[in-house]
């Protein structure tokens, strides 16, 4: 069966690469309908390119954009219209395959309906396993849903996993697994000087060594609150407690992550640093389908290098292994707080220093209460409750500068 893929996000880093790899297995699969924010140009390119029979647009504004930006002697395709559009779309029966690239929390209630619409989704987005992991994981199991991990550290774990521990949203670690080790490149700033960073430009901070990303995941692997947020996206997708999820500092960006088994093997995944790679491995599952990418060079690259990492100049990875520690609440909190400290660092309007003490003001607020976060309702609250209180801070920050 031809896969119908229905990419959310379809106008950001994730989702034009996973318009390339689809493009480049036509026999395969095929486009239904893509997504965007504030590129609706581009959006109309992308549609006209690749026949989708749907796009969903934020608001009216951004429809008559889209109309107007229509230049192809194809039939337009019909345009839905934000958060309710993008849960109808992800649901749509027309629809096998959910590519997940929204970027943020925007992507959970998209995400979730696809899951209890039953899809194979792939997901790119880790916001949404951040703020709402178990309600997530739980729609997986309870509508027969298939999870494959694009993130591509998770997907290189899921690639080590035995067969039978593949497409299942587990409830307990498996059995053998004694460890996994999520790897990250240290970003931009592995070595620059503790008191440096407080001088750091966005430019400077969204200037990956390895990787070309959107401007939001960038800043977060330039704090490191990226593998954070990996450390409670492992946890969920492999149901492991964080002692048993270790960060490995490995700057090459080539061992994509390993898993550590009982007999005390260490098997890993390696490839280049280009997502096509993780998306092409999960838009073929369970074939291998081409990506784009052609043959590495072992030889140049020489070495691999691995260290430990330093919580001291990246206090924002401390921050999230505590909250996933310390209750679900801080994670929601962590994760909003950083969205508006990313937005208001690339606004120049705090200091890259700024976002550490921001999330950290924001989970200590909102751990001064309890909460039944076993509705997304509640999820969602929070969310707006933390996003609030990290503005205001921001806001007190800034005015201090
Ligand atoms: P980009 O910023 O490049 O793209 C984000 C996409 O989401 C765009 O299509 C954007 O639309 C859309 N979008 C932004 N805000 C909203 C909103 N409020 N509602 C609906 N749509 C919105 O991000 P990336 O592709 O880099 O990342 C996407 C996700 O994948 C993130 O969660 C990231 O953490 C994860 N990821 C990314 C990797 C990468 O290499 N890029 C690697 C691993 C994970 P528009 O552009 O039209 O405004
Ligand atoms: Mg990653």
């Amino acid at each position: 069966m031809i896969q119908s893929v229905c990419i959310l996000g379809s106008t950001g880093s994730i989702g034009q690469s996973t318009l390339d790899v689809i493009a480049r297995n036509p026999e395969k699969m095929q486009v239904y309908a893509l997504s965007a924010f504030s590129r609706i140009k581009l959006l109309a390119q992308q549609a006209a390119q690749s026949r989708a029979k749907v796009v969903v647009v934020p608001d009216e504004a951004a429809l008559k954009s889209f109309k107007s930006a229509w230049n192809s002697p194809h039939p337009m395709p019909e345009i839905r219209l934000g958060t309710e559009g993008l849960k109808q779309t992800a649901a749509d029966a027309a629809v096998t395959t959910v590519m997940a690239a929204i970027v943020g929390a925007a992507c959970l209630e998209p995400a979730l309906a696809a899951a209890q619409a039953g899809k194979r989704i792939l997901l790119a987005n880790k916001e949404s396993l951040v703020a709402a992991g178990g309600l997530f994981m739980q729609a997986v199991r309870d509508h027969g849903a298939q999870l494959m991990p694009i993130d591509s550290e998770h997907n290189a774990m899921y690639q080590c996993l035995p067969l039978e521990a593949q497409c299942s949203a587990p409830t307990a670690p498996y059995p053998t697994i004694q460890r996994l080790l999520l790897t990250a490149s240290g970003g931009p700033f592995r070595q620059t000087d503790a008191a440096a960073l407080h001088y750091v430009t966005p430019a400077q901070a969204c200037n990956h060594p390895n990787w070309s990303m959107g401007r939001k995941i960038s800043v977060d692997s330039a704090t490191m609150l990226n593998k954070g947020l990996e450390v409670i996206e492992a946890h969920w997708l492999f149901a492991m407690p964080a002692e048993k999820i270790q960060v490995v500092v490995h700057p090459q960006s080539i061992v994509h992550s390993m898993v550590e088994y009982l007999d005390g093997s260490i098997l890993a995944q390696l490839g280049q640093p280009d997502m096509r790679t993780p998306i092409a491995y999960g838009l073929g599952y369970p074939e291998r389908i081409p990506s784009g990418l052609g043959l590495m060079d072992l030889m140049q690259l020489g070495r691999l290098d691995f260290s430990e990492p330093d919580f001291h100049r990246f206090p924002c990875l401390k921050l999230a292994f505590d909250a996933l520690k310390s209750s679900q609440a801080a994670c929601v909190a962590l994760n909003a707080a950083n969205e508006i400290a990313v937005e208001y660092f690339l606004n120049e309007q705090i200091r890259y220093t700024d976002i550490a003490i921001l999330i950290a003001h924001s989970i200590e607020q909102v751990e001064k209460n309890t909460y039944d976060l076993s509705h997304l309702d509640a999820v969602l609250d929070l969310d707006e409750q933390a996003r609030q209180i990290a503005k205001q801070y921001a806001n007190t920050l800034r005015a201090a500068h």
